[in-house]
This record gives C-alpha cells, structure tokens and sequence, in this order.
C-alpha cells in the first residue's frame, strides 16, 4: 500500500485502514493467504495501487470451508434463539451505519463510484438489508398440513414443516456495489441460520474486509463469517466446487453464471444466480417527459451504467423519440466526471483497465455497425479508467451493442411506432429479463407492458427503486432466484416435512 501516490487526501480512519495487512478472515482470526502471496488492488481514478490485498486459493478456501462447517454443525449460530440471532445482525445494520462516511469512502476509493453516491445509496442500502433480514429470523417458520392419505384405515397422521438452515454457503460477489452486495448475501444467510464463505471481487474487496472486522467486533461467533479475496478463476472456482459447500449464491456475469453451475454440478449443490441484463426501458409518447427524460438518463448513467439492471435499450414513441434523444443526451453532458473521491463528482471511472476497455470495444464495434453517438463515444484521455456518458442511435436489433450486455454509461435509443405486439417483442428481444422501464401517464398502457414484459422487476415511471423487501432477480438468462424481500429465503433454508402416525 502506498498512501502517499494518491492525488486526494483520505480520511484518518481510512488510512488506517488501508495501512493495516489486508487478509483473509477464517475461523474469526485475519490470516495471510497460504501461498503467502498478494495482490495489488487499484484506485480507478488514477491507476494506481491503493492497497495489498491476501491473495486467497483452493487451499484457503478449503479452510474456510472447515471453518464455516465447524461453525454450522458445532457452533453456536445455527442454535441460537432466533431472537438472539436477529439482534446480532440488526446491529451489523447499525454498525454499517455508524461507519457510514468510512464505508463510502473506501467504497468510492476501491469502485470508482461518487462518494456522496456510495453516502446516499450504497452504504444505508446495505444497512438496511441487515436491519430488514434481522426480522426474518424470528418469523420464517413452517406449517401443518392436513393429511388425506388411508394406508391402514382409523390411522391418523400430524403433518408439519420445519425451515432448516441449508447448512455452509458459498457466496461469490462482484465489483459495481461491492458492500451492499455483500449485504445481500450474507443478510439472508444469517437469518436462516446457515454459515458463510464470502468470495469478494478481486477488484475491490476493501469494504467487506472493513465489514469483517466490524462483525469481529460485534461478536458475530467465529466461522460463520469467512472472507477470502481473491481471483474468480482460482478462490471462486474452488468455493463453487467445493464437496463442503451445500449452497452457491452468486452475483455476476452470465458467463461466469455458466460456469459455477457447471462447477456446482458434480455435487448438486443448491445454486442461485443474480445475473447480467439488458434491460428495455420504453417511454410512450403521453409520458411526463419531465420526469421520464431524466428518469432515462439515470437509468443508464446511474452506477456508470455499471448496474445488472441498467435501462440500457431505450425505447421512445416515435412523436416524442427526438426530444428523448435530446433530453438525455444534454443529461449526459452535463454529468461532471472525475475522481469518485472529489465531491464535486457526478460519475467516476470504470472500475477497472479491462472494465474500460470492454466498454469501449462495444462503442468502436456500434459506431462501425453504423451507430451514431450523439454524445460521447469514447474513453478520456489521461489517467483513470473514464468513459464518457454516451447516447447511440442509428442502432438495429441484430448489433451487438443492443444484444450484449455492455456494463457501462452506453444507452442506445431506439423509436417505435406504437404500443403493439411488435414493441413487446423487440423489447423481450434478448436472452435477458432482470428489469424494464415503462413511462406513461395511462394507467391500462402501464399495466399491459407490466404483464407483457418478460422480466423480473418493472418500473412504472420510475427506475432503479430498490427495497429490501422487494424480490430482485432475473427471467432468462438473467439467473434463477430472487434477492432480497421474502423470496430470498428459500435459497437459505431446506424444508423439512415431519409425519407423525397418531
Ligand atoms: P464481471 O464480468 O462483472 O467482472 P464476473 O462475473 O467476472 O463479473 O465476476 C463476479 C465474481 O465472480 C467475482 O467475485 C469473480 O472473482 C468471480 N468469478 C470470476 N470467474 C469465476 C469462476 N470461474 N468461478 C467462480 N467465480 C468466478
């Protein structure tokens, strides 16, 4: 770690932070990576290392594993009264809270993102999750059911559920929300009981590992909560593989999706999937273009475009496709990048070198296709990973700018004639289905695209309103399972049907 090369100054409980070794947390101690070896990890904004970090493998996986197992099959957490259980993680939540300006600022250091983004959304986001599963662990319970069967006549039976802890999950987490990422995994964990090996991003695995040490001082038992960095192909391959993990929730790319259902495969372990979108978001033309034209804007440039459910195809109704256009472009030149770390920042840098150079690959391969940018188009020179906002137009369905799912501030606008089966279907055109967005005034146009929308969440003149009591998740391609709300706790717990003959 270097402190010294960055170009801004950090905050005093930051620097101590990052001044300290960055290790793996297994069996409630911070230990060194077996191999011994590290990892740098990179500041976005200027290219340069802001921290080492313990580079965990299969070895340290299988540590934290045994870790975890101890502590589901011999520790206190899965037995605790469900009460107890709850307090402990409503006071992650707060914690979360009280270390609010720390979190965003680690959170912008290590992504990218505005900090007063990371203040206003990221970190009070996460708290909520632990504050909202901490009621779920006192109410999930099963029911009794009536039984009709007659195997030797006058013999009754009593019938009923109990939810159990899956038992070990591995959990694989990517780099856009980092912490609140981790919030939405471990929260739901927790609260049915189960214990848990996080695999955080390699690209930024600092809030988690601040995370880790306030769940230390909270008194979370040991082993419940591991945190092993690392890379995907070595540390996540081996959790997803792993013959003592009962569970895998993962968060990412499509792609990656495949490949630890593939690695899961061999044991059948339990697999839920939050994956990648393209996500169609339409404006009709008796839209509050005031509130919709922004509220486009948001919807792709929120997060650098670097969000699952990013409203990444626009859709405007032809009489109104211009101003749209218009509208969103000025938007995004008016956005102010820079460091995430300077508070005048609107939108930051691409997470990473390869995350930038992704994104502009899809501009330069639309622009030849026959895109227009009417705003934007490519990197800023200099230093840091910066892409501009950009508006495509001139796009057509078959290019790959408007199939593939590009991670970044990249909208392509796209018009239509009317709302008819031909706009249902070229919005369901893809092999995603996480989110979309309708704008209208007319209540029966909202709920028939609402109906007709193949995809997880719907914002009806809204974008981007997450809750935590929400489901989030995807049809398609986009995964298999929800995250957050109710629904979530089905990945966590198994259901077990007790028969009694009376
Ligand atoms: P992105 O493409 O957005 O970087 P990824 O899907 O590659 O997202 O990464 C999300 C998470 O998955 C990260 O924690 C990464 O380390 C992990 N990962 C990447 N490859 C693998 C793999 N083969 N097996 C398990 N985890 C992986």
């Amino acid at each position: 770690m270097n402190a010294a090369v960055l170009s801004y100054s950090l905050t005093q409980p930051v620097s101590r932070f990052l001044g300290s070794p960055k290790e793996l947390l297994i069996d409630g101690e911070w230990v060194p990576a077996a191999s011994g070896k590290t990892f740098p990890v990179y500041d976005p904004a200027t290219g340069r290392v802001s921290a080492e970090v313990a580079e965990g493998d299969r070895e340290d996986i299988g540590r934290a594993v045994k870790a975890a197992r101890r502590a589901f099959e011999s520790g206190p957490w899965p037995a605790l009264r469900p009460a107890e259980r709850g307090k402990i993680i409503w006071r992650i939540g707060d914690a979360i809270l009280e270390h609010l300006d720390e979190l965003a600022e680690l959170e912008s250091l290590d992504n990218g993102k505005p900090v007063s983004v990371a203040k206003a959304a990221d970190v009070p986001l996460a708290a909520d999750m632990f504050h909202y599963m901490a009621g779920w662990a006192t109410k999930r319970h099963g029911i009794t059911i009536p039984l009709s069967i007659l195997y030797t006549p006058g013999v009754r039976y009593h019938a009923y559920t109990v939810p159990e802890p899956v038992g070990v999950v591995g959990q694989i987490i990517p780099w856009n929300f980092p912490l609140l990422m981790a919030a939405w995994k471990l929260a739901p964990a927790l609260a049915m009981g189960c214990t848990v090996v996080l695999k955080v991003a390699e690209e930024t695995p600092l809030s988690a590992l601040r995370l880790g040490e306030l769940l230390i001082e909270i008194g979370l038992p040991k082993g419940v909560v591991n945190i092993v960095t690392g890379f995907g192909e070595t540390a996540g391959a081996a959790l997803a593989a792993h013959p003592g993990v009962d569970k895998v929730a993962f968060t990412g790319s499509t792609e990656v999706g495949r490949l630890i259902v593939r690695a899961a495969a061999n044991d059948l372990k339990k697999v839920s999937l939050e994956l990648g979108g393209k996500s169609p978001n339409i404006i009709l033309k008796d839209a509050d273009l005031d509130v919709a034209i922004p509220g486009a804007a948001s919807a792709i440039f929120f997060n650098h475009g670097q969000c699952c459910c990013a409203g990444s195809r626009l859709y405007a109704e032809e009489p109104v496709f211009d101003r749209v256009v218009e509208g969103v472009a000025e938007a995004a030149k008016k956005i102010k990048l820079g460091p995430g770390l300077d508070p005048k920042t609107e939108m930051g840098p691409m997470v990473s070198e390869i995350q930038r150079n992704r994104v502009c690959g899809y501009l330069e391969s639309g622009l030849a296709e026959g895109a227009r940018a009417v705003t934007g188009g490519s990197a800023r020179a200099g230093a840091g990973y910066f892409v501009e906002p950009t508006v495509l137009v001139d796009t057509q369905a078959g290019m790959k700018v408007v199939q593939e799912e590009i991670f970044g501030p990249v909208v392509t606008a796209m018009p239509f004639e009317a709302l008819d089966d031909r706009l249902i279907e070229r919005a369901n055109d893809t092999i995603y289905g996480l989110a979309a967005g309708v704008w209208t005034r007319d209540l029966s146009k909202a709920h028939t695209l609402a109906a007709r929308l193949k995809s997880g969440t719907v914002w009806v003149n809204c974008y981007n309103v997450f809750d935590a009591a929400l489901p989030f998740g995807g049809y398609k391609q986009s995964g298999w399972g929800r995250e957050m709300g109710e629904a979530v706790l089905e990945h966590y717990t198994e259901t077990k049907a007790v028969t009694i003959r009376l």
